[in-house]
């Protein structure tokens, strides 16, 4: 007998929650056991394809994630910091593989997941599409084969409603750059520059965020020197391929030892 993992969308009514539900849906290698909203949100209690619009899906929206999580095998998971925390330490009870795509963690909220990690398979990146976890590999061996000559900088532009800048997929990428010509990102990073700033300087990586419409994400990694420039770009134009990024992964950890992992790993990708 086949299993099809059950899976948990949380955030269910949000712009990737909803993407999420449908791709679960369209997919005969999984099934969608429960949508999670927050206590008091008006989706609580109502059937999630009605929700969205359409026709009943048999699915309530609850606002129980730990009773949700029992019942599945994986949790996706396209929230904000500090729910995607909570919900990590529900879904290590549960042993439940979290999928995390929520971006803007900080560095001392990802050292929070590592007892969750312990427990069960967390697979979190900052973009879960193909065209831009081979990019990040681009990046790291561009950057790897020029020397501090060509300034590099990440270019991102999103939808006016993001909440956190840089991206997460553009902090991905200067790491890649950074890791690429053996430097720690912390030490060269240059973000949000205003005013005299002075000349830039060499061996920084710079980060500008442009925010307007609904740009899904576009991001460019330039290198640029005296007499040329080379332009690394990823467009997203359908949020879908987030959400089957995501699926994968949730997939993927299927059986997978506790632990941290990243859609390098997912892809094949690690090196
Ligand atoms: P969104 O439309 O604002 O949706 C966010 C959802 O999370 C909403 O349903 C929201 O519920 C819920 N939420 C927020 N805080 C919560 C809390 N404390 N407890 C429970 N639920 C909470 O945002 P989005 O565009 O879908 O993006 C969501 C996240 O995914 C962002 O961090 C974004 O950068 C990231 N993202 C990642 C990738 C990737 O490939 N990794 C791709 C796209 C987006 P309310 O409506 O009640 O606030």
């Amino acid at each position: 007998m086949t299993h099809t993992p059950g899976i948990v969308i949380t955030g269910a009514s949000g712009r990737m929650g909803q993407m999420l539900i449908k791709t679960v849906l369209d997919s005969d290698k999984a099934q969608l056991v429960g949508a999670i909203e927050r206590t008091g949100h008006e989706w609580v209690g109502q059937d999630v394809g009605v929700a969205m619009g359409g026709a009943p899906i048999g699915v309530l929206v609850s606002d129980d994630p730990l009773e949700a999580f029992a019942k599945a095998q994986a949790v996706i998971d396209f929230t904000a910091p500090k729910a995607t925390l909570e919900f990590a330490a529900l879904a290590a009870q549960a042993r439940c593989v979290h999928v995390i795509g929520t971006t803007g963690m900080s560095d001392d909220e990802i050292a929070a997941l590592e007892p969750a990690s312990r427990h069960a398979a967390i697979v979190r990146a900052g973009n879960m599409s193909l065209g831009v976890n081979l990019l990040v590999q681009l990046t790291k061996k561009v950057a790897a084969a020029l020397d501090e000559d060509f300034d590099i900088e990440v270019i991102e532009a999103h939808h006016h409603h993001k909440v956190d800048a840089p991206s997460g997929t553009a902090l991905m990428l200067g790491e890649a750059a950074a890791e690429g010509r053996g430097v720690d990102l912390n030490d060269v990073s240059d973000r949000g520059r205003d005013g005299i700033t002075g000349a830039r300087k060499c061996g920084d990586i710079g980060f500008t965020a442009i925010r307007g419409g609904d740009i899904v994400g576009e991001h460019d990694v330039l290198f640029a020197a005296a007499g040329e420039r080379i332009v690394l770009r990823h467009m997203a134009t359908d949020r879908a391929i987030f959400a089957r990024g995501a699926l994968k992964a949730a997939l993927w950890g299927q059986g997978k030892a506790p632990g941290a992992y990243d859609m390098l790993d997912v892809l094949g990708l690690s090196e």
